[in-house]
């Protein structure tokens, strides 16, 4: 309720009361002039009764000196006070209008009677004097008959005054019960005026006014040094405090969605920063998994609500293989067929959710409800997948991260293409693109890498060295043409990488020519392997195009680095027990030991 609203409330109350005392003084008022006018008719009616019998007894005494003495001017004045007596008598029949009660006209009626009946004893004694018989006036003057009635009018005079006392000694007696009452009535009511008026004065000053705004302070300053914790009450009050308190809540909320918008910023900001470092990076990566390690350091401090995995397609497209994974179960799948994924399909990321509306991705069903693949697509190739899970349980957070996880997957495409583009040209580079071994430039690089260590003195680890050329290689490309030549090339490669495997590395140095380095293989091994080599060779019987090319041989030469013999000498010492293995009539294999020593080595 406004304050204005109780204050008018109040106001009314007040003059309501004060129009109560107001009108219980008046009452109070009137009582008092009620009993002042019971007085009045008291001394009117007792003044009556007095004179009435006064007079009688004037008029008695008068009568009598009158027959006593037969003065003349006792009878001038016995009849002026019967006059006088007459209009008493009259104003005695009309003691109602004074006030009188019925009883009491009817004692003033006997009363006036009693007078009427001594003036007839009185008037006939006065006559018989006159007419001579002084004696019978004075006998009836002083008899009984005039004593009886005289007695009988003073006590009805007496009882009349005491009639006339009682019933205005009652009237006064209430009156006063009445004055006193309607007296108490106003003095109450008058308090409780003022009572009211200090109450709301109270109320208003301290309940509603001085509390709430002593508490609004403390707020308004807690507000000001932006502590938005402060809680603002909410007493649902409509008047000024109401309003005041409404404004400040409203100020208090404003600050809140300020604060919270900072908030949102400075995390936008940091996550834009740490994307930024995220994507330097992986600008500096070298490998596909370095990317990996890359993404999977950063992504969970950008997006802590999202475990993910970066996947990586192969050449023939048949499997993706994860290459990272961060806050996923350590169970996930390690790789699969890029069918089962929606996001691989249509080339677009695509939210798996378990709320059946769309299609699911299976490959990471068990990481989380929400699951987010993006393709990764650059130069209208796609090259893998990155796949994001809330881990959080907020299926929301996919959904808010949206756009910045479609920039992150472009990202992370462009950078996984420039490290393709860069392997592929990097392999061809230092690999024969025929048959897909290491080139010249290889070879001769990893010869001087063995041969590094030579300066520092220590012993050289163990390397036997193949030189092994086609034999009349011509031959093929000029029957059968230079495809058919290709293919043969392609076949001993085949041959060579089959039977070296992991015990060494396999290069095609020159034309028909191929070189075989073989770590920590003795000379003897080697020979055997040589010999494997020569004779699978041998035993095959190629074609092409429909028609049998003949036999291939080959013809090896074989050095090693032991006994005083090093690296740096190696591919020549291969090349003259090649040589040697031509000279010597082909399809062969020669060792560097069973030729003569070149001058100055052991
Ligand atoms: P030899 O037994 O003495 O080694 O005789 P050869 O015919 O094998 O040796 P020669 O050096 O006379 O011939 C090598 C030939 O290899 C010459 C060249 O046309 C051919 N050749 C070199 N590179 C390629 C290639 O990449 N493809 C094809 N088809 N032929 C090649
Ligand atoms: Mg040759
Ligand atoms: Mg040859």
């Amino acid at each position: 309720m406004k304050i204005s609203t109780i204050t008018n409330l109040a106001y009314a109350v007040t003059l309501l009361l004060t129009a109560l005392s107001g009108i219980a003084f008046i009452a109070s008022d009137r009582m008092a002039a009620a009993e002042r006018r019971s007085v009045e008719v008291h001394l009117a009616l007792t003044d009556l009764g007095e004179q009435l019998e006064i007079d009688a007894e004037l008029r008695t005494d008068e009568a009598r000196l009158y027959v006593m003495r037969g003065d003349p001017a006792h009878l001038a004045v016995f009849e002026r006070v019967n006059e006088e007596e007459h209009r008493l008598e009259d104003l005695a029949r009309r003691a109602g209008d004074l006030g009188a009660s019925g009883e009491e006209l009817e004692l003033l009626k006997r009363i006036t009677g009693t007078i009427d009946r001594l003036e007839g004893v009185e008037t006939g004694a006065v006559e018989a004097y006159r007419a001579g018989n002084a004696e019978t006036a004075r006998e009836v003057l002083f008899g009984d008959e005039h004593y009886s009635q005289h007695v009988r009018l003073v006590g009805d005079v007496e009882r009349f005054r005491a009639m006339v006392d009682r019933r205005t000694g009652l009237e006064l007696q209430k009156a006063q019960i009445w004055a006193d009452w309607l007296g108490l009535i106003a003095r109450v009511l008058l308090a409780s005026t003022a009572v009211v008026f200090l109450a709301v004065l109270y109320f208003v000053l301290r309940r509603r006014v001085s509390v709430p705004l002593t508490q609004m302070t403390g707020i308004v300053k807690r507000l000001a040094t932006q502590d938005f914790a402060v809680e603002v009450p909410h007493d649902g009050r409509s008047d000024e405090i109401g309003e005041l308190t409404a404004a400040i809540r409203i100020f208090r909320e404003n600050g809140l969605e300020r604060e919270r918008l900072d908030a949102e910023r400075r995390r936008d900001l940091k996550m834009k920063d740490l994307i930024l470092q995220m994507m330097h990076r992986m600008q500096a990566c070298q490998r596909v998994p370095e990317i990996a390690e890359v993404v999977g350091r950063f992504l969970p401090q950008i997006f802590p609500e999202l475990g993910g995995a970066l996947f990586v397609r192969n050449e023939a497209n048949t499997l993706v293989t994860r290459v990272g994974a961060w806050k996923l179960p350590e169970d996930m799948v390690a790789s699969f067929d890029p069918e089962e994924c929606w996001g691989l399909r249509r080339g677009q990321p695509h939210h798996s959710t378990s709320k059946r509306d769309d299609v699911d991705c299976q490959h990471l069903a068990q990481a989380s409800d929400s699951v987010l693949c993006i393709p990764l697509s650059a130069h209208g190739d796609t090259l893998g997948l990155l796949s994001f899970a809330d881990v959080s349980g907020n299926p929301a957070s996919i959904r808010e991260y949206k756009a910045y996880l479609g920039m992150i997957g472009e990202n992370v495409a462009l950078a996984v293409a420039n490290l393709q583009l860069r392997e592929r040209l990097t392999r061809l580079a230092v690999r024969d693109p025929l048959t897909g071994l290491l080139n010249r430039r290889s070879l001769d690089e990893a010869l001087a890498t063995w041969a590094g260590d030579d300066a520092e003195g220590e012993p050289e680890p163990e390397l036997t060295c193949f030189v092994i050329d086609i034999d009349h290689f011509k031959r093929f490309n000029d029957e059968f043409g230079h495809d058919a030549g290709d293919t043969v090339l392609q076949t001993v490669a085949g041959i060579l990488s089959e039977i070296v495997g992991e015990r060494g590395v396999c290069y095609r140095f020159g034309g028909e020519e191929f070189a075989v380095l073989l770590p920590q293989v003795s000379l003897q091994e080697g020979h055997r392997i040589a010999e494997l080599i020569r004779t699978r060779t041998a035993t095959l019987t190629l074609s092409h195009a429909g028609r049998i090319l003949g036999t291939v041989t080959v013809s090896i030469g074989i050095a090693d680095n032991r006994e005083g013999r090093t690296v740096r000498t190696v591919r020549g010492r291969a090349d003259a027990a090649l040589f040697e293995a031509k000279a010597s009539g082909r399809n062969r294999t020669v060792s560097d030991g069973e030729m003569p020593r070149p001058h100055g080595e052991a």
